[in-house]
């Protein structure tokens, strides 16, 4: 953090009884213990949806803290499973809220998907996502299941060369049906074998007419018949907080998480070795302190994060 504590030969200041000379030499080995001292502060990942906002509404006092870790000048990375809105719709939410965030301060499956892939050369893909998320594989050669099924017409032998690299699934909803399920999983059981990629591995979710099944049970079917495992890129997984620790260019020992989810945001950060927070905003009920996973910090919001590193450095 920009205010760290000094050690005590610092911190007992004479400053008016002191020469000119070694108000200078204090000058100094303070300016160096900023430059030395770096590599042991505090980098964040921020969890948004039940963190710093609800839904439409933003947490109370969320800005003001995120104001606060800039002014610190924390390292900070917002992370979230966010796959239904494009990056740049997120940064226009959260300027709504008074949050000025770049589009990069952002990481969302889609993008960790696409830099996972690109980091190791993948080049043509089969994507199974939401419009919104597509957009974050610009990069690639693409096909959309539509597409897929056109391109194994004439593919019956069931030995064919891969046409894809990689499947990358999000949650299409109802977009599924029976033949683009199988024209992914097709794809799966070409040789060799394409990677398959989740893009979060939510079950289901509380949609206004009632559940709905999300990415994970399409994932686990694609999974479970062609025995392609899949790498999950959203939260919890552990390439997900890789990537963001890569992003951010700290390593996790040094990381915190901040979440509303003890099983996504704590348990999550903590297996991939980071420190982690727990807020009573979102999506937090008492009952989920009782699970046996132990955040280092519990908090009331987002807005009680200052105070509270202040006393447990
Ligand atoms: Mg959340």
């Amino acid at each position: 953090m920009g205010r760290r504590r000094p050690p005590d030969i610092l911190r007992k200041s004479h400053a008016h009884t002191e020469g000119k000379a070694r108000a200078k030499a204090r000058q100094q080995l303070r300016q160096s213990l900023d430059a030395t001292l770096m590599p042991d502060e505090r980098a964040l990942l921020i969890d948004l949806d039940g963190v710093v906002y609800r839904g439409d509404e933003v947490i109370a006092g969320a800005a003001e803290a995120l104001a606060w870790l800039a002014a610190e000048r924390v390292p900070r990375l917002f992370v979230t499973n966010t796959t239904s809105r494009p990056r740049e719709a997120l940064v226009e939410k959260l300027a709504g809220f008074g949050i000025a965030v770049d589009v990069d301060d952002i990481q969302a499956p889609a993008d960790a998907a696409a830099a996972w892939l690109a980091a190791r050369g993948v080049a043509r893909l089969l994507l199974a996502v939401p419009a919104p998320t597509a957009r974050a594989f610009a990069g690639f050669d693409t096909l959309t299941p539509d597409q897929a099924i056109d391109r194994q017409r004439d593919q019956v032998s069931g030995t064919a060369p891969a046409i894809v690299d990689a499947v990358v699934v999000g949650d299409i909803g109802a977009s599924w049906n029976f033949e683009r399920l199988n024209a992914a999983f097709r794809c799966l059981m070409q040789a060799p074998q394409p990677k398959l990629i989740a893009l979060g591995m939510t079950r289901y979710w509380h949609a206004p007419d009632g559940l709905r099944l999300d990415t994970a049970p399409f994932v686990s079917a694609l999974a479970h018949a062609s025995g392609a495992e899949p790498v999950v890129l959203g939260k919890p997984s552990p390439e997900f907080f890789a990537a963001a620790l890569e992003r951010l260019e700290v390593p996790a020992a040094r990381s915190w998480m901040i979440g509303d989810d003890i099983r996504t945001d704590v348990a999550g950060a903590q297996a991939a070795g980071l420190k982690a927070i727990l807020v009573r905003t979102g999506k937090f009920r008492p009952a989920d302190l009782t699970l046996g996973i132990e955040p280092e910090l519990t908090i009331d919001s987002l807005a009680d994060l200052p105070r509270a590193w202040a006393g447990h450095a």
